[in-house]
């Protein structure tokens, strides 16, 4: 074995941060090939990629998924309890929120909650501040009130915080989410997609961990891969690797297991994980999944289902409230 591939020593030494952020431009532009393309509907991401690029089907394909899944959970949590209408107690944060564009979309929909707050480092929020700055049909859906600051990377109104911070830092994360004004006593609905896996274990646990403690009423939603040790996994790794993003979270969590155990042993009540080709077939709307398999030819099945098996979602469920019991993946 190389030395490289032995341990998180060596990988987290070329694990950068530049880089790491530059999967968040990944992630813009491939969601915005998905929006061209008539997967999903978008109307900001388009500001935040400077050059349209086209993505392969394939690639398209497991975005809509990825999105589709999130929203489909995220819409449920918001739908959930006193029936179901009681968006002003709800919050939403999301770590590492990148250039992700939900609350505008929502906003725009009606289906905003209460409170949406999203940290990521700074280079990356002074970017998405200054670009919800410029556009005003971004800015307006934050309110006349709203101040943004472009140097700190911080955007705050009454619904919608945008703030920068190092998500590793606990002391931090306390902190930022009351100077954004989170109730922990709401139900909140925490967003890590893409995200932990690049972080060190010990990290991954601390933030998990401090989630549970804080929100008692609460689901933390996950994406990210799995499975490093077939051939399909080995390659995945290389190739962040070679960019200087090691998935440094992979070998503590290679299965859906292990997902799940994560966050069963650090304070969550309950937990499921399922990969995202069961997902696809089984949870995300047959007609939807119909119309979206019309948009392109597709021939690539084979690396389809690999793909997908490569990639997970998993939730660590607590419900002081009792609101959550039709939360979830259904058979
Ligand atoms: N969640 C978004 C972006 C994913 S890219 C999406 O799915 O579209 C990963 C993001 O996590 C990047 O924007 C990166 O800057 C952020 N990130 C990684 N490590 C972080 C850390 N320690 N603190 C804050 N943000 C971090």
């Amino acid at each position: 074995m190389e030395p490289a591939e032995a341990g998180g020593g060596i990988a987290a030494a070329r694990s950068s941060p530049a880089a790491v952020q530059a999967t968040n431009d990944d992630a813009a532009a491939s969601k915005l090939s998905c929006v061209t393309k008539g997967y999903m509907k978008d109307d900001y991401v388009h500001h935040f990629v400077r050059r349209t690029t086209k993505r392969a089907p394939i690639i398209n394909r497991g975005y809509y998924a990825r999105w589709s899944v999130l929203r489909k959970l995220m819409l449920q949590f918001l739908g959930a309890g006193n029936g179901g209408t009681d968006l002003k107690r709800k919050q939403i944060l999301s770590l590492g929120a990148g250039f992700d564009t939900t609350f505008f979309q929502l906003q725009g929909e009606g289906l905003a909650p209460h409170l949406y707050v999203e940290l990521d480092f700074q280079e990356v929020t002074s970017k998405k501040a200054a670009i919800i700055n410029h556009y005003t049909e971004m800015k307006e859906k934050l309110g006349p009130e709203a101040t943004i600051s472009i140097e700190k990377g911080e955007v705050t109104s009454t619904h919608y915080k945008l703030f920068s911070a190092d998500i590793r830092e606990i002391p931090k994360l306390d902190r930022v989410i009351d100077m954004a004004g989170m109730d922990p006593s709401l139900p909140t609905f925490i967003i890590a997609e893409c995200v932990l896996i690049y972080l060190d274990p010990t990290s991954t646990d601390a933030i998990v961990s401090w989630a549970s403690e804080k929100f008692s009423t609460a689901i933390f939603f996950l994406y990210e891969q799995i499975h490093p040790d077939d051939a399909f996994g080995e390659q995945m790794i290389r190739n962040l690797e070679s960019r200087g993003c090691p998935l440094l979270g992979i070998n503590a969590t290679p299965t859906l297991g292990h997902k799940e155990k994560l966050f069963l042993d650090h304070g969550w009540k309950r937990a499921v994980a399922r990969d995202m080709l069961k997902i696809y077939n089984d949870f995300i709307d047959s007609a939807e999944r119909r119309r979206i398999e019309r948009l392109e030819l597709f021939d690539e099945f084979e690396e389809w289902h690999m793909m997908q098996e490569h990639y997970c979602v998993a939730y660590g469920i607590n419900d002081a409230e009792g609101i959550f019991d039709d939360f979830g993946f259904k058979e």
